[in-house]
């Protein structure tokens, strides 16, 4: 197998095991306001943008909710601190240090490709020196954004870029909607799902998806072994 042009990975479930922090976050927040998640409902927040959730959650409130539901804003000032406290103690998921560690050995070209904002990917990578090795970055607020995940704009974006076209990119995702933005661009996709979904949701939640990643260190041995 060749090498890709270039990688273009996500962050959030990804590089950072932030997942279980984020839904905590919005389960939180979102029972503040009398109305808390189901695990599914938890599960199509992952890999979004904040204000793109925040709208989710404010529609389940507004369809189930006997009093009106809070303002995006309101949502957002419970959450924040929530999230900025636990998402600072994120640890990588395994495997994910050594394989940017790789493509910085092979010259790889990469960038990150995220739903995350300026902010939050500093508070959450503060503690990672290692993913200072990515420097091309596309956040979820940044301004030559047109849409979020799961359109394809931030793998677009990210690949552009590079200068790579998105067809010679391998893209790292994990969530359902991120897993559609990379198709979407054309790339070629490597999925971590998370690791508790059974076999028939995984084919429900990703239908385009045949082979799953069983962790990042299979992508080390796949790069080690192509040319
Ligand atoms: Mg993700």
């Amino acid at each position: 197998m060749p090498r890709p042009a270039a990688c273009l990975f996500d962050l959030d479930g990804l590089l950072l095991d932030t997942e279980p922090l984020h839904a905590e976050a919005w389960q939180r927040a979102a029972s503040h306001f009398g109305r808390p998640l189901n695990p599914d409902e938890l599960l199509a927040l992952r890999g979004r943008r904040r204000h793109d959730c925040a709208d989710q959650v404010l529609a389940w409130m507004a369809a189930s909710a006997s009093s009106d539901p809070p303002s995006r804003e309101a949502l957002l000032a419970v959450r924040q601190p929530i999230a900025e406290a636990l998402l600072i103690q994120a640890p990588p998921i395994p495997g994910a240090a050594e394989l940017v560690q790789r493509c910085a050995e092979l010259n790889l070209p990469m960038a990150l490709a995220t739903s995350s904002s300026r902010a939050a990917v500093n508070l959450k990578a503060g503690p990672h020196p290692w993913l200072d090795h990515i420097r091309v970055r596309v956040h979820g607020d940044d301004p030559q954004l047109q849409r979020g995940k799961p359109a394809p704009d931030v793998f677009l974006l990210a690949a552009a870029r590079l200068g790579v076209a998105p067809e010679r990119c391998w893209a790292f995702e994990d969530s359902p909607s991120g897993v559609r933005a990379a198709h979407a661009a054309g790339c070629q996709v490597h999925v971590l799902a998370p690791a508790h979904l059974s076999d028939g949701q995984r084919r429900q939640l990703y239908p385009h998806t045949e082979r799953f990643l069983t962790s990042l260190h299979e992508v080390v041995d796949k790069l080690n072994t192509s040319g």
